[in-house]
């Protein structure tokens, strides 16, 4: 299932699976924001798409 996460800075994260979304959020959070996020904490932030 596809699932989205907004981040707080607006920027619209869009997976085709969990793990995929999971992965591409923590990229986004060390990258951008310079943020260990954990799996959890990604999920939760997660909406299906
Ligand atoms: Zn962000």
């Amino acid at each position: 299932m596809k699932k989205v996460i907004q981040c707080p800075c607006g920027t619209v994260i869009e997976g085709r699976d969990d793990d995929d979304v999971v992965r591409q959020a923590q990229e986004h959070a060390k990258q951008v924001h310079q943020m260990e996020l954990s799996r959890d904490q990604a999920l939760a932030m997660a909406r299906p798409a």
